[in-house]
């Protein structure tokens, strides 16, 4: 992880998240599942690390953090 930024901006691909529920479980307030889907906080959050455990641990990679200021992907790792 490159660049932390000062705010983020937490996005699910809904076609992609198969609703294992592992975000929600390590990132319970940003993350919750409806309808078997996970739903990320849409206001920008201040970098944190459980985000970005969230992010690496989804198991199809539906999640992604970016920076709020310039947009750059913070997580997951390429
Ligand atoms: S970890 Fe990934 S697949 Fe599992 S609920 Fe979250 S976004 Fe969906």
């Amino acid at each position: 992880m490159s660049d932390r930024g000062t705010a983020w901006r937490l996005s699910v691909d809904a076609d992609t998240c198969i609703g294992s529920g592992m975000c929600a479980g390590i990132a319970p307030g940003l993350f919750t599942l409806v309808h078997g889907v996970s739903v990320a906080r849409e206001a920008p959050i201040a970098p944190d690390p459980a985000a970005v455990d969230a992010a690496e641990s989804c198991p199809v990679e539906a999640i992604s953090i970016r920076d709020a200021a310039d947009d750059h992907l913070v997580a997951p790792e390429p």
